[in-house]
């Protein structure tokens, strides 16, 4: 008996793989199970009800019952519990058939809904939950009759099939017989039919589309790490086997958090379907193409003796990204820049090749960026240079090796040096002078920036004492302040304590902040922008130009200065009318927001007259004065020099 009882109740045996597939076949039956009880509501509301006049019952006992299910259908779809939900509703409905003097109906109902579930389920609880159901409807019933309750004000004496007990049981036991069959002919069902093997292909189906996830980037649909690393250890035996060579191409787009900061995430990734696009469409179909994370993208090319023949391709990558991309209204200029190391010359390990094309790839973006470099030993120990260099910083700030430079600022219509930005060196005792776009962008990944910046606060405003004790009080000095202390140090405090204690007027110091830390720390900057702001220092975008910021933008903060990054006063003197119409762009919005407008790395008299003629207000650069000592910059404003 028992194991006919197991048999018949064995579940039908789902391997455990499948259980996610399952999960949506179940979302699938849930939807056709709702609509059976829908229908149901309507044959409760209309057609059982024309002859006793009970639509209105109907209507809204059957609401009661499927309206909960419909609203928990969000929430609870493909859970098991939901299912169960479903059976009792199911044979709920017959209770409001009964009342509706339709007991024959009911009758059949059973055997209807034990189907539809087990059916679409291929699972017995539900089934013995809606049995269970039943089971009580009826002794309720039954009870209710015996003391002739009324429900609604309807009088419930309208079984028509009696109102003992003996014959409820009978009836129980009529309906658990009746479901074990039913059982027992869907088990045979799933067993033996092509109905369970579609449901396999759609299991198999799945698990292909899983796989297929796993190893693919879902927003490019290129091969991702996991899978590139596969590839390329079949990439690596063939070329073992054969003696040959393969490259590893690293592309890293420049600027692209720009994008993202400034014209949100879903540009961003627009961008990068586009940027995956463009990489299938100028590289050989052979070439492995993987994004491996954020905006870089990994091109594993073989077949080429020489590393020279990589060259046109690497051009043509380069190249592909030199033109306007329209991207949902917008159009953006972008460059990549492309690192490679190749195999077996540079290594013959994969993580060190990944690693090397890094590497290259860095020293791409050091030169400028929308450009490329082959991994060489020279550039691995620069790179352990850069880690000599961050151990040493502490030391040599402690041996006062940092210094404060400063460039100045000349006014166009007064012609006089009306203040300077304060720039840091770093005079090594044994290396020489170490420039900071050296050491500043390494301070920042380790933090040491925090007390650089302190120092330049401090010594700012100590020169800027010293200035005025001089004689010359009205310069506006301003420093950089890096993205990492406007994170997590006390900006406002430090600059308020080092004004305080030096006694000058805060309106003699500028801080300059690119257009990314606005954008990245939007609430944030603002909040400590209008802090800065109202205790009287000046706020300059340096960099301006590069960073995307909108015009509605500028107006949310408290800018005083726009700073036209280098990049477009060297444009000024090109060929090409673009480069000076964008100069000539952003000097107008400058005007139209009220802001004063600074040029800075001028370095010829073409810029300085094509800005001077513009509306430009103030100058910085080579041609002027370059940076310099806090005594040269004092003996240059005794010269109290005309500019022109
Ligand atoms: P930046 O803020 O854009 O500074 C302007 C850079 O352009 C300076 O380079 C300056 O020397 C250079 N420059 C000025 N005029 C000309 C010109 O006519 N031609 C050319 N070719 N260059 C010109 P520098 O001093 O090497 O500083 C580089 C960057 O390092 C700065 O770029 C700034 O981002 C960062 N930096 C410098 N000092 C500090 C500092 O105290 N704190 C922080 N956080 N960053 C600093
Ligand atoms: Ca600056
Ligand atoms: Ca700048």
């Amino acid at each position: 008996m028992k194991k006919i009882v197991n048999y018949i109740f064995a579940y039908p045996k789902i391997p455990s793989y499948a259980e996610i597939s399952f999960k949506l076949f179940h979302i699938e039956s849930d939807r056709v199970m709702l609509l059976l009880l829908a229908l149901q509501w309507v044959v409760a509301t209309f057609i059982t009800s024309i002859k006793y006049d009970t639509y209105y019952y109907g209507f809204f006992s059957g609401a009661l019952v499927v309206l909960p299910l419909l609203y928990l259908y969000k929430y609870l779809k493909g859970e098991k519990y939901y299912r169960y939900f479903i059976a009792v509703a199911m044979m709920l409905f017959s209770v409001i058939f009964i009342q509706q003097y339709l007991g024959r109906i009911e009758m059949h109902f059973h055997v209807f809904i034990g189907m539809a579930i087990l059916t679409l389920y291929k699972d017995v609880v539900p089934l013995i939950i809606a049995a269970a159901t039943t089971i009580m409807h009826h002794l309720i019933f039954n009870y209710l009759q015996l003391y002739e309750v009324s429900l609604f004000d309807m009088p419930v004496m309208v079984f028509n099939y009696g109102c003992g007990f003996d014959i409820v049981i009978l009836h129980a036991v009529f309906v658990i017989i009746e479901l074990f069959v039913l059982g027992y002919m869907v088990r045979l069902q799933i067993e033996h039919t092509i109905n369970i093997n579609s449901s396999q292909n759609q299991v198999n189906e799945l698990n292909k589309e899983l796989e297929h996830i796993s190893l693919h980037d879902t927003l490019t649909d290129l091969p991702n790490r996991l899978n590139l690393n596969q590839k390329i250890k079949t990439v690596m035996s063939n070329a073992e086997k054969n003696s040959n060579k393969f490259a590893i191409i690293f592309l890293d787009l420049d600027h692209f958090k720009n994008v993202n900061d400034t014209l949100g995430h879903d540009i961003g990734d627009a961008l990068l379907q586009t940027v995956a696009n463009i990489l299938k469409n100028s590289v050989s179909e052979d070439t492995l193409i993987s994004r491996i994370g954020g905006d870089e993208f990994i091109m594993v090319v073989s077949d080429f003796n020489d590393q020279n023949e990589l060259i046109p391709t690497i051009n043509n990558l380069l190249n592909s990204f030199r033109k306007d991309l329209f991207i949902k209204g917008y159009s953006l200029r972008l460059s990549a820049s492309i690192g490679v190391s190749i195999y077996p010359d540079d290594s013959q390990s994969i993580k060190d090749l990944m690693k090397y094309a890094d590497i290259a790839m860095y020293k791409a973006k050091g030169d400028g960026r929308d450009n490329f470099s082959f991994f060489t030993q020279e550039l691995n120990k620069k790179i352990h240079n850069e880690v000599d260099i961050v151990n040493d910083m502490q030391r040599a700030f402690y041996d006062n090796e940092f210094k404060l430079y400063y460039q100045p600022k000349i006014d166009i219509k007064s012609k006089k040096i009306i203040g300077a930005e304060a720039l840091l060196r770093w005079h090594h005792k044994q290396k020489g002078t170490i420039g900071p776009n050296l050491f500043i962008p390494l301070a920042e990944n380790t933090g040491f920036i925090l007390n650089l910046g302190k120092f330049v606060i401090q010594n700012s405003t100590q020169a800027i004492k010293k200035f005025n004790s001089l004689g010359y009080k009205n310069l506006n000095i301003s420093i950089n302040v890096s993205t990492r202390q406007f994170q997590n140090s006390n900006l406002y405090q430090d600059l308020k304590e080092s004004i305080d204690d030096n006694k000058i007027d805060p309106v003699q110091l500028g801080i300059e902040i690119t257009e990314s830390v606005m954008l990245k720390y939007v609430d944030n900057a603002l909040i400590v922008l209008n802090e800065i702001k109202k205790l009287g220092v000046s706020i300059h975008i340096d960099d301006f130009g590069t960073g995307y910021s909108s015009l509605s933008y500028l107006k949310k903060f408290p800018i005083d200065t726009l700073k036209i990054d280098k990049s477009f006063v060297d444009d000024i003197i090109g060929k090409d009318e673009s480069g000076r119409l964008l100069v000539n762009t952003i000097l107008s919005m400058g005007k139209s927001l009220n802001l004063k407008t600074v040029a800075e790395g001028v370095e010829t008299k073409e810029q300085y007259e094509f800005l001077r003629d513009n509306g430009c207000n103030i100058i910085q650069g080579y041609y002027f004065a370059k940076p310099m000592c806090e005594d040269d910059f004092i003996a240059l404003l005794k010269e109290d020099k005309i500019y022109s």
